[in-house]
């Protein structure tokens, strides 16, 4: 099911896209939570965690590791969050699959 995501994949709406392979897309949060804010997106359409099958290891493996790529890139030396949002009591707004990674600023535990 196409999401905004899908759109920002298909470049119809922009993003500032900080890395991109076949598997996956890197872009900066439209509405940063931290000095650094990206999120890390598979280009295929799986709704959020819940809907992962092991077909997809490959996929959510290949997300992470462009996550912590792309975190080094950015410079977050001293450290960074990643989350997933899933579903509605995880807090999850758009239904694609994603991965935001948090840094720049001391992160506070338990997120809220
Ligand atoms: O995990 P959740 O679904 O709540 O997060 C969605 C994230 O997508 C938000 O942080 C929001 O700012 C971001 N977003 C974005 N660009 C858009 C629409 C949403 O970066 N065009």
């Amino acid at each position: 099911m196409p999401s905004i995501f899908t759109k920002i994949i298909d470049r119809e709406i922009p993003a500032e896209i900080l890395h991109e392979d076949d598997v996956c897309l890197a872009f900066r949060d439209i509405s940063p939570k931290a000095p650094t804010h990206f999120l890390v997106i598979p280009k295929k359409e799986i709704v959020s965690l819940a809907d992962l099958t092991e077909a997809d290891e490959a996929i959510v493996g290949r997300c992470i590791i462009v996550a912590s790529q792309v975190a080094a890139a950015e410079g977050l030396e001293g450290g960074y969050r990643l989350v997933c949002n899933c579903g509605d009591d995880g807090g999850q707004e758009v239904p694609h699959l994603h991965f935001h990674v948090m840094g720049g600023r001391k992160m506070t535990w338990p997120p809220g």
